[in-house]
């Protein structure tokens, strides 16, 4: 299980902190819900890459464990979504670049990889839209709506939405 936390640093300033980051304490278990004070626990740290157009990061992200129901779970800065080296604002900039014609950055196959599959996810933005109220028409022309709805994340943050939408239908932004 993987939580989506907003450290309030970017990927240089977490890279910098390392394991000195200001992890949460969980005074509940996102799991099996119990509150009881202690019962999560640290459970040591993986390793993993960040990418942006400028560095590539090897970064810790903390585990922990619930010791009531066994859970492990991993805190994933918000800056990162599960399973992407690139950070969200790498990955959306260079899709937003496509959709406006620009020459975007990066490998074309990189950028082909995640166009596929934020476009797998349009209806699932849409219905995280939709149930916040902003109902916009639906077009029929898929790069307008995909333009429309990165317009729409970028206006509402890429890491807020990111967070917002987590678990919205049981998925994450991006999720296959
Ligand atoms: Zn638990």
């Amino acid at each position: 299980m993987i939580i989506s936390y907003d450290f309030r640093v970017d990927l240089l300033e977490y890279a910098a902190r390392g394991k000195e980051n200001d992890f949460p304490i969980l005074d509940a278990c996102p799991n099996c819900k119990c509150i009881a004070y202690g019962n999560i626990h640290r459970n040591g740290y993986y390793w993993r890459y960040g990418v942006t157009d400028e560095e590539t990061m090897k970064i810790p992200i903390c585990r922990m464990r619930c010791l009531v129901c066994k859970k492990s779970f991993s805190v994933l800065p918000d800056f990162l979504i599960p399973y992407f080296q690139h950070t969200i604002h790498t990955i959306l900039k260079r899709i937003h670049q496509f959709l406006q014609k620009k020459k975007a950055n990066g490998s074309r196959q990189l950028l082909r990889f995640h166009l596929i599959r934020y476009y797998k996810c349009l209806n699932w933005i849409h219905s995280f839209f939709t149930d916040l109220g902003k109902v916009l028409g639906v077009s029929k022309k898929r790069k307008k709506e995909a333009t429309k709805y990165m317009i729409m994340i970028l206006d509402f943050g890429e890491s807020s939405f990111l967070r917002r939408s987590w678990g919205h239908l049981s998925k994450h932004f991006m999720a296959n």
